[in-house]
């Protein structure tokens, strides 16, 4: 089945049980506190907390995702992408858990014929919050899940909040067995890879007061009006319907997968290790195009550092899949593969092709120049460990690349051991977090009328922005290029 098709199927059937469709928002936020919309109710939010009233009671959308937070998993699991979309239903006071339930096990398990996904149910496992009984006499008597296949999880993954004073409550998740050949027997909790989680409803029934942490806050009492909020990934779902191992062997992002094995004259499934970079591109390719087709710029900070960010790794990774040629480039071709296959779900990529290109094909010259000149002062300071007969390249030297260069210590660490050395990684660690503190030193200096800021504020910035995550609370930005 199509992921159009799959998009049409979870549109019809809310649509037909009173939810009206509402169409995706644009991936960069409304809300203030957010980087980048990070999950389908991301919109909805001020219908949830009570500062806008909905103008219906029931909601249904396909919304684009972007995670950050997931790029570092992007490749090596068969199920993380950075740009993803969630299908969601919603309910603003209206219906609760009882049937919430029962549509989203009644549409997975109805049978294709009759405009359901036809998932077999011996292959579907169910979790609820660990207190949760009124959720699982429902999952066994209206939606008749036996027992063995439910399980209880805790506040980590079964509990949702804002993570600030507002709406909370117990989530349910439906997951999906991959088979034996993919892990532990035992249901989601023995294995995650095995029992890949698929749909998220969250019961947003009580009240949270203040607290410090993800998990510790005290309840304050039932909500007067009930809510539901729910999350299906697009792309597990549309692999498990595909029959194919992982979301980036999906019709979609497949496509850009196998256009960039073709021009690096890799094939993919030769290796592990070219099998994740191929993988790194075509997921990175497809987040860079639909970023910058909603505006997103390459820049040092936030929004645009992302974006830049993610296309260096595709820049990169395409140099480790081909040989380290630089001036080949490739984003042109895989940035209208990947037009070509977004295309259809969203038209406004073909009306801005031209201004995607543009944006896309620029940043990557000018990260080859910085390779280029990068790759200058690495020579220099290779050449100078090994005159002084050291095989152990400088932390301070990486910490230079990157701080000038914007090497990542990856490339820094595959270019050094490439000419036979290791790098100081502990030294380097140490520099990043001396700068990291000066930065939050100067950017309090700032907040107080203080001194230059300059770089720091930039650094900081472009990593410690705090981000509203839908389901999970928060995530930060730790990490730089
Ligand atoms: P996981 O535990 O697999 O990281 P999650 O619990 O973080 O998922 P939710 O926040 O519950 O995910 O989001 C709802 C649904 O969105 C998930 O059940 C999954 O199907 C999908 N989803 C979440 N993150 C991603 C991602 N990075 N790539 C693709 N789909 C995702
Ligand atoms: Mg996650
Ligand atoms: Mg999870
Ligand atoms: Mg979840």
């Amino acid at each position: 089945m199509e992921t159009a098709e799959i998009v049409r199927r979870f549109l019809t059937y809310f649509e037909n049980n009173g939810h009206t469709v509402v169409p995706s928002a644009s991936l960069v936020a409304e809300d203030p506190t957010l980087l980048l919309v990070n999950a389908g109710m991301v919109p909805f939010k001020p219908y949830f907390t009570g500062q806008r009233t909905a103008p219906y009671d029931r909601a249904v959308s396909v919304q684009k995702c972007v995670r950050t937070i997931d790029i570092d998993e992007v490749g090596k699991t068969s199920r993380h992408a950075s740009f993803f979309q969630m299908l969601g239903n919603f309910s603003f006071g209206d219906y609760f858990k009882e049937r919430a339930i029962p549509f989203a096990w009644d549409l997975m398990t109805r049978p294709r014929d009759e405009g359901g996904f036809g998932l077999p149910v011996d292959r579907l496992w169910v979790t609820v919050y660990l207190d949760d009984d009124e959720a699982e006499t429902i999952w066994r008597e209206r939606a008749g899940v036996p027992a063995e296949r439910i399980q209880r999880m805790g506040m980590e993954e079964n509990y949702w909040s804002m993570g600030v004073p507002g709406p909370c409550g117990p989530c349910s998740e439906i997951f999906w067995d991959r088979g034996p050949e993919f892990g532990a027997e035992g249901g989601p909790l023995a294995d995650e890879d095995r029992y890949v989680e698929l749909w998220n409803l969250v019961f947003m029934q009580y009240e949270r007061g203040p607290g410090e942490t993800k998990t510790d806050y005290e309840i304050l009492g039932e909500l007067p009006k009930k809510n539901i909020d729910t999350g299906l990934g697009l792309e597990r779902l549309a692999a498990i319907l595909q029959g194919v191992d992982n979301i980036y062997e999906t019709d979609t992002l497949g496509r850009v997968l196998h256009r960039a094995a073709e021009l690096t004259g890799i094939r993919y499934g030769d290796a592990e290790r070219s099998d994740v970079s191929l993988r790194v591109v075509a997921d990175h390719m497809r987040t860079a195009t639909m970023l910058v087709s909603d505006g997103v710029r390459p820049g040092n900070e936030k929004r645009g550092y992302v974006l830049r960010r993610i296309l260096r790794r595709s820049v990169r990774n395409l140099r480790l899949l081909a040989g380290a040629t630089e001036d080949q480039t490739y984003l042109h071709e895989l940035t209208a593969t990947t037009i070509d296959a977004l295309g259809d779900i969203y038209p406004e990529l073909r009306d801005n092709a031209d201004e995607i290109h543009n944006v896309i094909d620029t940043e990557e010259k000018n990260f080859a120049e910085t390779l280029r000149s990068g790759t200058a002062l690495f020579t220099r300071a290779a050449e100078k460990t090994k005159t002084a007969g050291s095989t152990v390249f400088s932390g301070a030297d990486a910490f230079q690349l990157h701080d000038t260069f914007g090497f990542p210590i990856d490339l820094t660490l595959e270019m050094a051991s490439e000419e036979g050395l290791s790098v100081d990684e502990g030294t380097f660690q140490e520099l990043m977090r001396e700068q990291r503190e000066a930065a939050k030193r100067d950017a309090k200096a700032k907040k107080f009328g203080g001194a230059d800021i300059g770089v720091y504020t930039r650094l900081l910035e472009g990593a410690g922005a705090t981000d509203f995550l839908g389901y999970t609370d928060h995530e930060s930005e730790s990490r730089v290029l």
